[in-house]
């Protein structure tokens, strides 16, 4: 089904944003009173808070506290209309958008884009890694990693209620790739979760004993932090029982466990049913296609090289913000995504007023933080360093005020001081369909597409070929 969305014949300039991440969801928003119709188009209906995915994959939060309603967020604003849909096409000459929803293709006109489509997870090229290791980029990763983190400890309960205590060690070791700020914090909380959280819940394993490894190519905790505050983290995990294992490169992943090599070529194998990715990130294929279309350059990680206004070369009218975006050395983070949005907004403005300038993008960076476990942190703004108490409260700050929405932020304070003053966590529930969902369409293959109807039979007939090809697999 084909249909064109094209706002009605108006003289207002349309303004078509890809992305509902920190991008997308702050360039519209800077957009508010100017007198254009903006129509943002992401793939999922929520604005996600990536920080705080490890928080859900741990049970500290909800994922709806970290996600919420797009449309709920932008409700109040009058020039923005919010459409579902994948984007699976631009065409840069007639300004035009194509989506994917379920089995409806649309088509958006626009006169300025703002494409802030992010970056998802990279293996480094062994994307079979995934199928044993999720990454953490979605709520589907956080929700799954929950029930296979809360899950390996049930098997290990099972496994030691009947005696076959050699599957105890497997099951009850979390291995967690990639010792940057997702890593730590993933280990740091895996680690809080076994030795406060679960200490009086099973009868047959002692949580206590988990063992967590934090493992890493690169021989530095957190390399953006510096030594100082690296070395402290480093030092922080391991006092919480965190094996920290550098110039570890991870060679192989099965379902039983994981391999990797040192510096010196030996390798070394870690039994552990549950494994973390939280390395790696590739930009958006967004970029590679707009860069094809457009002659711009790409970096090794996806991302597209961007003029000074972020602009695409030969087209000022497309512009890419956040993740996707290589320029100046700029890291991935918040911070970036949502200056680029609000600059991008802010030149459209300017255009339209007629006075536009050629004010480069300039990011002004303030700071980064990251937690290693209940009261501990490192946060480094320009040069001064702080760890310790004083950092994780300002991380706690932080975090709430740029948390979307009122009932967000006072939710969010609500569970943390139920985690972080007490020992409970309420958010453990995790369903058959978190952790089997994701590894169960991809083995439905490219004949498996969603979608609303099967009154002609399509949907019978997707189900019959991909039942077909599992019986095949498995016969
Ligand atoms: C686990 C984790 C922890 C992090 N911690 C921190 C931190 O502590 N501090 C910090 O500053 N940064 C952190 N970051 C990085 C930060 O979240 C990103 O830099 C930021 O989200 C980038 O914003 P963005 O708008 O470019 O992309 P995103 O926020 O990723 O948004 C991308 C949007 O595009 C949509 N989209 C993608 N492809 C399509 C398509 N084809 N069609 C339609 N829509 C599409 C997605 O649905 C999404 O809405 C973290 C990231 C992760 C994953």
């Amino acid at each position: 089904m084909q249909a064109s969305l094209a706002p009605q014949a108006t003289r207002r300039h349309r303004v078509v944003i890809i992305g509902s991440g920190f991008g997308g969801l702050f360039a519209a928003r800077a957009l508010k009173r100017a007198d254009v119709d903006v129509t943002l188009i992401s793939g999922t209906t929520h604005h996600l808070f990536q920080p705080l995915l490890y928080q859900v994959a741990t049970g500290i939060l909800s994922e709806g506290l970290i996600a919420p309603s797009t449309r709920e967020v932008l409700a109040r604003q009058k020039n923005a209309q919010v459409f579902f849909g994948h984007v699976t096409g631009i065409d840069v000459d007639k300004h035009q958008v194509v989506t994917d929803a379920l089995d409806q293709r649309h088509v958006y006109e626009y006169d300025s884009l703002i494409v802030a489509a992010g970056a998802g997870q990279s293996y480094f090229g062994n994307d079979h890694f995934a199928r044993f290791a999720p990454g953490m980029k979605s709520i589907d990763d956080a929700l799954e990693l929950r029930g296979r983190i809360f899950g390996s400890f049930e098997l290990a309960e099972m496994a030691a209620a009947s005696g076959r205590t050699d599957d105890v060690t497997r099951l009850m070791t979390f291995v967690v790739v990639g010792a940057g700020a997702t890593g730590v914090e993933m280990a740091g909380q895996i680690a809080e979760l076994s030795k406060r959280t679960l200490s009086h819940d099973f009868r047959a394993i002692k949580s206590q004993h988990a063992h967590i490894v934090l493992l890493d190519a690169m021989d530095k905790v957190l390399p953006p932090y510096g030594d100082r505050l690296g070395g402290k983290a480093k030092r922080r995990l391991e006092k919480l029982g965190v094996t920290v294992t550098l110039g570890a490169k991870v060679v192989d992943v099965d379902a039983e466990g994981i391999e990797y090599e040192s510096h010196d070529g030996t390798r070394h194998r870690i039994e552990a049913l549950c494994k973390v990715w939280a390395a790696g990130v590739s930009a958006s294929p967004l970029g590679r296609m707009l860069a094809e279309k457009t002659g711009a350059q790409v970096d090794r990680n996806g991302r597209v090289h961007v003029e000074k206004d972020l602009t695409l070369p030969g087209h000022p009218e497309i512009f890419l913000v956040g993740d996707m975006i290589a320029l100046d050395n700029l890291p991935g983070v918040a911070q970036v995504a949502i200056q680029g949005g609000k600059y991008a907004a802010k030149r459209i403005k300017a255009r339209l007023a007629g006075t536009p300038d050629d004010k480069p993008f300039h990011y002004f960076d303030k700071g980064s933080m990251a937690t290693v476990s209940r009261f501990s942190a490192v946060a480094k703004i320009g040069k001064i360093e702080v760890s310790g108490f004083v950092a994780w409260v300002m991380w706690l700050g932080v975090h709430l005020v740029y948390i979307i929405g009122f009932k967000s932020q006072i939710g969010t304070f609500f569970h943390w001081v139920v985690s972080f003053l007490g020992r409970g966590r309420g958010e453990r529930t995790s369903t058959e369909q978190q952790i089997y969902a994701r590894v169960a369409i991809q083995r439905l293959g490219e004949d498996f597409t969603p979608s609303i109807t099967n009154s002609d039979g399509d949907l019978d007939r997707t189900r019959a070929v991909a039942i077909d090809r599992l019986a095949g697999e498995t016969g």
